[in-house]
């Protein structure tokens, strides 16, 4: 069972571009422009889904959906607890650094 903690933290505290390196070839191709960070968004797959630092959402510009971590790992196949726990993984290394 996850906390509603560990799920706001994993959502809020983990950077969306860390997600993004760590899933190396099984990221969606992105790209950093005028100083954001894109990604083809997994909706309507146009590279306008742009990483909001300040609340850690992508926007996609094309479509209007918003992507959290949860939602990035769980387009690319995995399901929401092996989402969770990979998240989790990644949060405690993130923080250790
Ligand atoms: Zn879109």
């Amino acid at each position: 069972m996850h906390s509603n903690n560990i799920l706001r933290s994993i959502r809020n505290d983990l950077p969306l571009h860390f997600v993004i390196k760590q899933l190396d070839k099984m990221a969606p191709y992105s790209k950093l422009i005028e100083g954001f960070l894109r990604f083809e968004c997994p909706h309507c797959h146009q590279l306008r889904a742009t990483v909001n630092p300040k609340n850690n959402l992508a926007h996609c510009f094309c479509c209007q959906n918003n992507i959290n971590n949860i939602d990035l790992m769980m387009n690319i196949g995995y399901d929401f607890k092996q989402a969770v726990n990979i998240l989790e993984k990644w949060l405690r290394q993130y923080n250790s650094k």
